[in-house]
């Protein structure tokens, strides 16, 4: 299983179709795409990734971030429900992951309880979710807000994770978060890929941050060139090593 996201100038879709072809070798049973222009659209399916990509027409998907996933399933069937990414109710969330949420019964139990709906059979989808509710709390979403709710949902996660995330209001940001999962950062002037590991990204950028547990980055567009990159662990703003591979 893999994970690859991209935010930069690029159309999302073909470097994420290439990390995620990259990341084959890990082995996999489906793969899937989500990329975010003016809405986000996900296209994911049982099989390969150039048979699901031929299917699904990932290279029509249009937007300069996105975010990619190949699963090995632990938690549900291999079928095109269970395949990743994932949505919460307001399909504003969309989630790729890797890993097992040990404690997903008991979450979900208490989601449905609060009128949560599910459309697959995934541990992973108690993810959005439980950031959903967690974001519902603030009286208003603003960036700040919306990383604050992340930090607030993992805690409520028991188990091991790399994550991905997008948000619809957030259109120019992209969030990764490891625990226990490889996860691991590609930095380039105008463009950065977080991935499972560097063969995701090696053909784009050779600069690279790995993450240790618990930390999250925060990648920021804000519609200039330039990426801002910020690493948190535990609330606080952290430092990494850089890798020149
Ligand atoms: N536990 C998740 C699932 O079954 C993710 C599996 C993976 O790491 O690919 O969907």
């Amino acid at each position: 299983c893999g994970i690859i996201g991209y935010i930069g100038n690029k159309k999302a879709s073909n470097v994420i179709l290439n990390g995620l072809k990259r990341l084959e070798y890990r082995g996999y049973d489906s793969c899937g795409i989500a990329s975010i222009f003016n809405d986000i659209e996900v296209r994911k399916n049982v099989g390969k990734v150039l048979e699901v990509s031929e299917k699904e027409n990932f290279p029509e998907m249009n937007g300069n971030i996105g975010i990619g996933h190949s699963r090995w399933a632990t938690h549900g069937k291999i079928t095109k429900d269970n395949s990743h990414p994932h949505f919460d109710c307001t399909k504003e969330i969309c989630i790729a992951h890797n890993g097992i949420i040990s404690n997903y019964k008991e979450l979900k139990e208490t989601l449905i309880q609060n009128g949560h709906i599910f459309t697959s059979e995934t541990d992973t989808e108690v993810i959005p979710h439980i950031i959903e509710e967690e974001l519902k709390k603030f009286n208003e979403l603003n960036e700040e807000n919306y990383i604050l709710g992340i930090q607030n949902a993992i805690k409520r996660l028991k188990g091991t994770y790399a994550l991905l995330i997008l948000h619809k209001k957030f259109p120019d940001m992209l969030v990764g978060i490891r625990n226990e999962s490889p996860l691991i950062l590609g930095i380039s002037k105008e463009e950065c890929f977080i991935g499972s590991d560097i063969s995701a990204f090696l053909d784009y950028t050779k600069t690279a941050i790995p993450l240790n547990d618990m930390d999250i980055a925060v990648f920021n567009k804000k519609g200039g060139k330039n990426i801002d990159l910020k690493l948190l662990n535990n609330g606080k703003i952290v430092k990494r090593d850089v890798l020149k591979l």
